[in-house]
């Protein structure tokens, strides 16, 4: 009976959905016209009462009639030191006809401590460190039109955690765009509002690190637990959990929990959903029921405001046209600009040399030069390479095949664009071609990304990738 529906519930939802919220469970027994199914979790029959209901209804009563009925048992372990796993029953022939009273759950142990199985008594009671700086406020962040979106939405997000649809609020941008600062601005706000609210910022690699330590001494559980009572969960650099597919698991599971409950979840990476590698699809498709924004390069007004309202809180005076060939030169990330003005400030007064134009500019130089490594045409070969998912010695190759003809071309093109190679070297570079052929790949690619839509994303995704 059970495979009868699957198939029918198959053919009308999402293989994706199917996938995650069908294939586990286990069908247990049928008795009359009562079919018994054993979820994995309490939230999981919320979900699948939530959102299938009603396929669940057709696909059953197909199969048993009208007064077809459907009983959840829900497997779960029991998290008090008794590792007997215990199951929970829940009849739902009444939720099923589509009414809307709750459903008494009669438990087979009657300990009324395990009413609300996903709390264990006493841990409400533990004080969650929030782990916040108060200098990354929201007051410190600087708004600009590179971080507009973003900023408002993390403003939103903080006047009514979980009450709003940017949940969860995902931000994302390169390295040192301030993803670190609004992740926490949006806590501290968060906790001066509602101080009663339980926020705990958390870097997704220390996350892993907990949860591995808690599978060795076997408190899985209780780590669960512990993440289920927080009201706002932040978590910094998600794209750490890349192929670490336990940490992700349970992730998902929290995750789940508490976007059910209303909490907050506020995540960030340096890259977009759609970019990231190795996430499982369940979990990027979480990511993308709220809000994705953008942390982008800010712009040279903004460069200046960040600057000036450094020195303003560390009460450092600097002339303007100082303030402005800093902020002119150091464009790409907030970080390097502030390690810029700090070294700075720290030169001019370590020597008792007056801050002059010559000295910002000696600064400033090296400090381009120290940390803005030139790309090389080697790496440009195999960042395309690996965006279209073929190795270096078929992107060099001599096929005329479109899809790698047009990966050599940009590559080409990049090189031509981002290194100070001729045309000459980077065609010996790039399959031994001569100049003749690189010249022709950058026109080709410049008339492509302006008449070619897909063409112009490729350009796009490539330029992301290789602006560290
Ligand atoms: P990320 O986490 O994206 O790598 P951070 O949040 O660590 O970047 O930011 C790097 C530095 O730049 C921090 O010192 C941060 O305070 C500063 N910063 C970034 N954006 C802004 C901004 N809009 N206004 C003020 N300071 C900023
Ligand atoms: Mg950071």
């Amino acid at each position: 009976v059970w495979n009868n529906c699957l198939e029918f519930i198959k053919d009308n939802i999402q293989p994706q959905a199917y996938k995650t919220w069908f294939e586990p469970i286990i069908a247990v027994k049928l008795t009359d016209n009562a079919l018994s199914i054993q979820v994995p979790s309490k939230f999981f029959y919320e979900w699948l009462e939530e959102h299938y209901v009603k396929i669940l209804k057709v696909s059953l009563t197909k199969e048993l009639g009208e007064t077809a009925k459907l009983v959840y048992i829900i497997k779960m372990e029991n998290t008090y030191g008794n590792k007997q796993p215990f199951t929970e029953k829940i009849p739902s022939s009444n939720r099923l006809g589509l009414k809307s009273q709750d459903v008494d759950i009669p438990l087979n142990n009657k300990s009324p401590q395990l009413r609300n199985p996903f709390v264990i008594p006493g841990i409400r009671n533990v004080k969650i460190e929030s782990q916040l700086n108060p200098n990354y406020s929201f007051e410190n962040f600087l708004e600009g039109d590179s971080n507009r979106l973003a900023r408002s939405a993390g403003l939103a997000v903080a006047a009514k955690p979980g009450g709003t649809s940017f949940n969860p609020l995902l931000i994302f941008g390169g390295v040192g765009l301030g993803k670190t600062h609004l992740a926490h601005a949006i806590g501290v706000d968060i906790k001066d509002k509602y101080p009663e609210k339980t926020v705990l910022y958390i870097s997704a690699e220390k996350f892993t690190q907990q949860y591995i330590d808690a599978v060795k001494k076997n408190n899985r559980n209780d780590f669960i637990h512990f993440y289920q009572i927080i009201d706002v969960l932040i978590i910094d650099d998600v794209q750490f959990l890349s192929g670490k597919t336990g940490t992700q698991d349970v992730f998902f599971h929290i995750f789940n929990h508490l976007h059910q409950n209303g909490k907050q979840v506020v995540l960030t990476s340096d890259k977009a959903p759609v970019d990231m590698q190795d996430i499982e699809q369940r979990l990027l498709s979480r990511f993308k029921w709220g809000l994705s924004a953008e942390l982008q390069n800010p712009d040279f007004e903004t460069r200046v405001s960040i600057l000036r309202n450094k020195l303003y809180r560390d009460g450092v005076e600097m002339p303007e046209d100082i303030i402005e060939y800093v902020a002119k030169n150091i464009k790409s990330n907030v970080r390097e600009l502030e390690g810029a003005i700090i070294s700075l400030i720290a030169q001019s007064s370590f020597n008792k040399k007056e801050i002059t134009i010559d000295l910002a500019r000696t600064i400033v130089e090296k400090f381009v030069k120290n940390t803005k490594r030139e790309v090389s045409i080697d790496y440009i070969q195999k960042v395309v390479s690996d965006y279209f998912q073929m190795d270096i010695d078929t992107l060099q190759s001599k096929t005329r095949k479109r899809h790698i003809v047009q990966a050599r071309q940009l590559a080409m093109f990049f090189a031509k664009k981002l290194t100070k190679a001729s045309l000459a070297s980077i065609g010996s570079q790039i399959g031994k071609r001569d100049h003749a052929t690189v010249l022709h790949a950058c026109k080709t690619v410049d008339n492509l990304s302006s008449t070619d839509k897909q063409f112009r994303k490729y350009v796009e995704d490539i330029t992301k990738k290789l602006s560290v």
